[in-house]
């Protein structure tokens, strides 16, 4: 165990997934602030458990080629970025190998690399706001969390943000202060103002604002839509009520003082109503090359029926449409279910239906009713699929999964719960959409094994290799399979037991780059299998 307030020296050999650099000093991995790898640093020990430490540097012994002066001034303090000290090459490159490490380690592949589309620009990108207000010597202030504390980090103007966010921003601290509205206190549960939200549209300009108040009255809300008004772009104010002890940002009721409610955008060349509450991705530019590569992934034609799960206001839905024969958009929040529907009747686009709901539950619904989906797109929350929609997946047995995804971690989980539904991954991608931040967006097209395995599996087995006489073909198990259990089973299957069973290995179901073993029967269709090759005289009991 290292001892805390103690000197080492240390290397920083990778990053964590918050991108803090990792050291290893006397067997015990020790997590480093702003530090880079291949930097060989003196750290002090400030936490120190068992297996861990918590170090923070003291002196760089060899500065990294990626180590930068930080840009922003509150850098160090403010815990809304995380790489203001390294290069952008550096950022990306950390993000490409923590998406494909995860993948490597959770979901048993072996990629040697993994492309990252990186975004133009580190600037001004973020078209979403959420400033939590505070207040010092009696003035209230807004501004962002300081790392892993409810702190608020003064920042005038904040680099990653356009500046008509920041104009707003402090045009509302001004007002709070003339008109005495008082900050929200969260460990009293005292106060009204909690949080400032600006939503700007990219390309429209549109700007939206949303006080997020312990209440549901401000004092003169004319004086502030007045001088709002003055900000290019306003649009519409309006109020959240979020009167409960908590972290949740927004509140369940809103209040339009002014504008419609909602502003607009376009994406995809569609335009999109957005409401306070709806999900839309904070970078314009790095959203539409993220939906063209999964658009892409999905391979979908005029024949196709297209399931998009946890589909917020119908952005990745709606770009499909037009490909597609049917998309059906799937969400569980009622305002984003509206916005993609009255998102669909904006752009004419008459082959899309939305279904409010959790998408697990509502896809098997779905599936109940007899619904076929050719390929399913997936753009989980951070914690990834449950169960149902797992279970929903398999069921579907769509010929294509595209997993759009903000969470390496619980995406690799999922795709290997995937691999053992039937599915290889055939391309991953990584496109930074928040550049300077930890988070990285991953695109991922799962193809249905079995599928592929088939084409290539028939041809070989049963062209190449004919009837032996007391050998049934593949597709009279198959059939006699789906008769009298109702399965499914793949050829990959049927070899596998042919193969536990001593049949002569003439059909190579190694083919299709050496993945296939990694596809085991199971038992419920093995018994099944067993049954037919005894039904067609193959074995004897
Ligand atoms: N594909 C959309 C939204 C992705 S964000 C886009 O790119 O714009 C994830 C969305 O999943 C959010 O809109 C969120 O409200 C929704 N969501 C979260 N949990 C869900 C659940 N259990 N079922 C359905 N949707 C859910």
């Amino acid at each position: 165990m290292l001892i805390k307030n103690q000197i080492y020296e240390a290397e920083i050999v990778d990053y964590t997934t918050e991108g803090q650099g990792i050291a290893k000093v006397e067997g015990c991995t020790v997590f480093v602030p702003n530090a880079i790898v291949g930097e060989k640093v003196r750290l002090r020990i400030e936490k120190a458990a068992k297996t861990w430490a918590a170090g923070k540097i003291v002196e760089l012994l060899e500065r990294s080629p990626h180590r930068v002066n930080r840009e922003c001034p509150v850098a160090k303090l403010c815990g809304g970025c995380d790489f203001w000290h390294m290069d952008y090459e550096e950022e990306t490159r950390l993000k490409a190998d923590r998406v494909r490490q995860c993948l490597n380690r959770l979901a048993g592949e072996n990629l040697q690399t993994l492309p990252i589309l990186s975004a133009p620009t580190c600037l001004a990108y973020r078209n979403k706001a959420q400033y939590p207000v505070s207040v010092k010597k009696g003035k209230a202030y807004a501004g962002f969390f300081k790392a892993g504390t409810h702190d608020v980090i003064e920042n005038e103007r904040c680099l990653i943000l356009p500046p008509e966010s920041d104009a707003v921003k402090q045009l509302v601290i001004d007002y709070v202060n003339q008109f005495h509205v008082m900050p929200y206190n969260e460990k009293e549960h005292k106060g009204l103002l909690r949080h400032i939200y600006v939503r700007r549209g990219a390309v429209s300009g549109q700007i939206l604002v949303c006080l997020v108040l312990n209440g549901r009255r401000i004092p003169k809300p004319e004086v502030l839509i007045e001088r709002l008004k003055k900000v290019q772009g306003f649009t519409t104010l309006v109020i959240s009520v979020n009167t409960k002890v908590g972290n949740s940002i927004l509140g369940d009721e809103f209040i339009t003082l002014y504008g419609p409610g909602y502003i607009e955008d376009t994406l995809c060349g569609l335009t999109f109503r957005l409401s306070p509450r709806s999900f839309y991705q904070v970078n314009h530019h790095q959203a539409q090359r993220l939906y063209e590569a999964a658009i892409t992934r999905t391979g979908i034609t005029k024949d196709d029926t297209v399931l998009d799960l946890y589909c917020g206001v119908g952005t990745i839905t709606l770009a499909m449409a037009k490909a597609a024969g049917r998309v059906i958009g799937v969400e569980v929040i009622e305002q984003a279910v509206e916005d993609a529907r009255d998102n669909a009747k904006r752009n004419g686009i008459e082959n899309a239906e939305f279904f409010c709901g959790d998408a697990g539950q509502a896809a098997l619904e779905l599936e109940k009713q007899g619904v076929k989906a050719d390929v399913v797109v997936v753009d989980p929350p951070r914690k990834g699929l449950n169960a149902d929609t797992i279970e929903a997946l398999a069921r579907f047995a769509a010929r294509r999964i595209v997993y759009v995804s903000c969470d390496p971690a619980t995406l690799a989980r999922d795709v290997a719960l995937l691999k053992e539904r039937g599915y290889v991954l055939s391309d991953a991608l990584a496109v930074d959409l928040f550049p300077r931040c930890a988070h990285v967006e991953t695109v991922i097209l799962l193809s249905r094994k079995d599928v592929y395995e088939r084409i290539k599996f028939d041809v070989n087995v049963e062209d190449l290799q004919g009837r032996a006489s007391s050998t049934a073909t593949y597709s009279e198990i198959k059939a006699y399979i789906l008769e009298k259990y109702g399965l499914k089973v793949s050829s990959l299957y049927i070899a596998q037991i042919k193969d536990k069973c001593g049949f002569e290995k003439r059909d190579n179901y190694n083919i299709g780059e050496g993945k296939s073993k990694e596809l085991i029967c199971p038992p419920e269709k093995e018994q099944a299998i067993m049954d037919a090759f005894r039904h067609f005289g193959m074995i004897r009991d």
